[in-house]
C-alpha cells in the first residue's frame, strides 16, 4: 500500500470505507508530504522514542510516525474511523490506536506504560476547535513532556511566541511561555488538507522546560490570576481580579495586594508578564496566609 499523504490516496481511503468528515471533531486531513515530513523532522522523532498522536485521523500522520519511531499511541475520538485505522496502519507493528476523548486519558499512566515514566514526544495535527485545552490540560497535569510538536491555526502560533504587553499576548502565551520554550518550524496554507479550513495553520514544536522561567509560591493561583486578568483585558487588574470566580479577593484587597506588588493602581494585567504575575501571585498568597491565621 502506498503512504496516505497525497489527495488520490487519501481520496480512495475515504471512497473505501465510506467516511463522512465531521465538522464537530475539526476534521482535516494533511494531504502533503513535505508537510508531513517537516512535522516529523520539528518533532526530533528518533528511533528510541515513544510519541503520542493526538487524533490520528485515518492514519496519514501516523504512519510517518511509526517508520521515525520505536513505537506510536494514537488517541482517537471518532469511532468510525478506528476501522479506517486498522486498515491502513496494518503495516506496521509498533502503533497502538485507543478510540477515545485525550481529555479523558490519564496521560501520566501512559507515559508509565509505554516510556517507563520518562518524558513523552507528542506530535499532533490537532482540532483547532480544542487546541488550548489539549495544551493547557497537558502541561498543566504535570505529565513529563519532552516535546510537543502540534499543528495549530497561524494565529494561534502568533500568540504562542507574543511578548508581554503586545496585542497578541494572552493568557495562552504566558502559559506556554512558562512551561515551554515555543518555535515555529512551518507555515501551511489551507490547500495542504482536506477538506480545506478557513484559516492558515503553523506547525510549533513547544520544547518543555524542566525548570520553570519563575519561581512562584503558588502555580495554580499564579494561573488564575493570568486568567483573570486576560478574562476582561479592558479593565484594571484590580477589577479583574475582583470580578474572577476563581479568586477569593475582594476589590479593596487585590488593590493592597497591587500596591504591594509595586505596580499602579490602575494598572492592566495585559502590561505584565510572567516575573511579574509571579511577584503578585506571591504577595496575594501571603495575604491569603495571614487572612486564614488571623481567623
Ligand atoms: N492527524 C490527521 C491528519 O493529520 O491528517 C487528522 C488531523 S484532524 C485536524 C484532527 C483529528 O483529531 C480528527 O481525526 C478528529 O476526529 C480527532 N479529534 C478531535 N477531537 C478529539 C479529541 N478530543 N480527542 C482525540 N481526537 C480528537
Amino acid at each position: 500500500m502506498e503512504k496516505l499523504s497525497n489527495p488520490k490516496e487519501t481520496i480512495q481511503v475515504l471512497q473505501k470505507h465510506q467516511f463522512q468528515f465531521k465538522k464537530k471533531f475539526g476534521q482535516n486531513f494533511l494531504i502533503d508530504p513535505h508537510v508531513l515530513d517537516k512535522i516529523v523532522d520539528a518533532a526530533q522523532v528518533t528511533e528510541e522514542d515513544f510519541v503520542l498522536e493526538i487524533g490520528p485521523g485515518i492514519g496519514t500522520l501516523t504512519q510517518y510516525l511509526c517508520e521515525r519511531s520505536r513505537q506510536v499511541l494514537a488517541v482517537e475520538i471518532d469511532k468510525n474511523l478506528i476501522p479506517v485505522l486498522r486498515d491502513t496502519l496494518s503495516p506496521y507493528t509498533n502503533v497502538e490506536v485507543l478510540q477515545g476523548d485525550i481529555l479523558k486519558q490519564d496521560i501520566q499512566h501512559i507515559a508509565d506504560t509505554y516510556n517507563g515514566g520518562n518524558r513523552i514526544k507528542v506530535v499532533a495535527n490537532l482540532p483547532y476547535y480544542i487546541t488550548t485545552p489539549i495544551i493547557m490540560e497537558l502541561f498543566e497535569s504535570r505529565v513529563p513532556l519532552a516535546n510537543v510538536t502540534v499543528m495549530v491555526q497561524k494565529e494561534v502560533a502568533d500568540r504562542m511566541r507574543a511578548e508581554p504587553g503586545t496585542k497578541d499576548c494572552g493568557a495562552l502565551s504566558l502559559a506556554v511561555q512558562y512551561y515551554a520554550e515555543p518555535y515555529i518550524a512551518a507555515f501551511v496554507p489551507p490547500n495542504c488538507f482536506i477538506p480545506r479550513p478557513n484559516v492558515g495553520s503553523a506547525v510549533v514544536r513547544l520544547d518543555c522546560r524542566t525548570h520553570a522561567p519563575v519561581e512562584v509560591e503558588d502555580e495554580k493561583l499564579l494561573f488564575r490570576l493570568i486568567r483573570a486578568s486576560f478574562n476582561q483585558r479592558r479593565k484594571t487588574l484590580q477589577n479583574g481580579i475582583a470580578n474572577s470566580s476563581e479568586l477569593p479577593f475582594s476589590k479593596a484587597e487585590a488593590a493592597e495586594a497591587i500596591g504591594r506588588a509595586g505596580f499602579d493602581s490602575n494598572i492592566r494585567g495585559e502590561k505584565l508578564g510572567l516575573p511579574e504575575f509571579a511577584r503578585l501571585a506571591d504577595v496575594m498568597s501571603q495575604m491569603r496566609v495571614r487572612s486564614k491565621e488571623d481567623i
